[in-house]
């Protein structure tokens, strides 16, 4: 028992500890030297921006993924100043399902281009990605070589909101990356759902990974995403996997031909690569060059930026309205209460609709009153 009491004291008594190494990278501490604040002021952040400073970029990016109020008055702010400075770029959209080889084709085509002189910024979508703890771009060593190029800039998916808002604040991040003097900027998406139909609206070039050996079905690709298509890229075109690839490639060529004329005048092109060896890689890049070409030949580049751009202007007036009503504390408490109703049938969904933008509308009414007495 005392022998106990002993051993209990004793680890009481506080050992001297050996020191331990800093947790935070060296590299990175370098290259925050002189920039160790949190805030900056809007002419710091824009200047920064512009003179291609990757750790301000970073943490205006931040700002914009931000939902508090003030960091997203300021990131509007960054954003307006760096608006004349956007532009001069070719936007690529990257989809296909997981699996199909998104990244490794991300970091063989994105060292392709780093090599070549490019400045590359490769942006994410993925809805999901709160939920699966960032599936796509959260992980950088997936991009091992690319992640530490001095020519790229790698920022995982905005992990928060609905595709609308994470679609928005990715549209904001080109902007910024572009004012960066990033001239090539890759968005990547997954496959399989709306996010898709997003990234294809405020990209110039869209590009689908597919694999030979599987059917679309099994891909999971519908035929909506194949339509959106400038190229198809059949990957693993390896081993023994290449002839089924160039029978593949001839195949989708075919199913291509039965879709409708795109817009652009461009007929898609299919091709086939592999990521891993990156043969064929350095023929994707010449087939987006040619596209670029091509759409700027007949105007269609400028067309279609001009033609998202107003899109872009409604659909961020829907989703400030809709935010606006679903926010409203009004609407917010009676909706359980018509849900209900409606289940109790005592009401039917339209009739309580109407109630909802009632109160809503009238809630709005007397806010304007009450500005308008003060
Ligand atoms: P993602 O989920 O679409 O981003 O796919 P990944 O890039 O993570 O690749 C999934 C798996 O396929 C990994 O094991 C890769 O090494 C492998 N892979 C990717 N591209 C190729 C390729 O061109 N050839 C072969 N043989 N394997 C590849």
């Amino acid at each position: 028992m005392g022998d106990n009491k002993k051993k209990f004291q004793s680890a009481l008594k506080v050992q001297q500890g050996i020191e331990q190494p800093s947790s935070v990278n060296p590299s990175l501490t370098d290259t925050l030297k002189g920039q160790k604040k949190i805030f900056f002021t809007l002419d710091e952040y824009v200047e920064g921006i512009l003179k291609s400073n990757r750790t301000i970029l970073s943490k205006a990016i931040t700002l914009i993924e931000s939902s508090l109020h003030e960091h997203q008055q300021l990131a509007q702010q960054i954003i307006a100043r760096c608006l004349p400075y956007a532009g001069n770029s070719i936007r690529i959209g990257i989809t296909g399902v997981p699996g199909v080889g998104k990244s490794t084709f991300i970091e063989a085509l994105g060292k392709h281009l780093c090599n070549t002189g490019h400045k590359l910024a490769v942006l994410a979508i993925d809805p999901s990605s709160e939920r699966s703890k960032g599936s796509i771009l959260g992980d950088k060593t997936r991009m091992e070589e690319l992640s530490v190029d001095a020519n790229a800039f790698i920022r995982p998916s905005p992990s928060a909101g609905s595709l609308g808002g994470v679609a928005r604040k990715t549209r904001e991040t080109i902007v910024l990356c572009e004012a960066a003097g990033f001239d090539t900027i890759f968005v990547e998406t997954v496959g399989v759902g709306q996010s898709e139909t997003a990234v294809h609206a405020m990209v110039d070039f869209f590009l689908l990974l597919m694999l030979a050996n599987a059917g679309d079905e099994l891909q999971g690709i519908k035929r909506g995403i194949m339509e959106m298509a400038d190229a198809i890229a059949i990957n693993k075109a390896d081993g023994e996997n290449k002839k089924m690839a160039t029978l593949a490639m001839s195949q989708y060529k075919n199913a291509l031909h039965l879709f409708p004329p795109t817009d652009s005048g461009w007929i898609p092109e299919v091709a086939c690569c592999s990521a891993y060896t990156r043969e064929g890689i350095d023929n994707l890049w010449n087939i987006i060059s040619d596209y670029q070409v091509f759409t700027k030949g007949n105007n269609y580049f400028n067309v279609k930026r001009q033609q998202q751009a107003k899109r872009i202007m409604l659909e961020t007036v829907n989703d400030n309205i809709k935010d606006n009503f679903y926010n409203n504390k009004a609407v917010a408490a009676m909706i359980p209460k018509l849900q209900q109703a409606i289940l109790d049938d005592k009401i039917s969904s339209y009739v309580a609709a109407q109630q909802l933008l009632d109160v809503y509308f009238k809630d709005k009414k007397t806010e304007a009153d009450d500005s308008c007495i003060s």
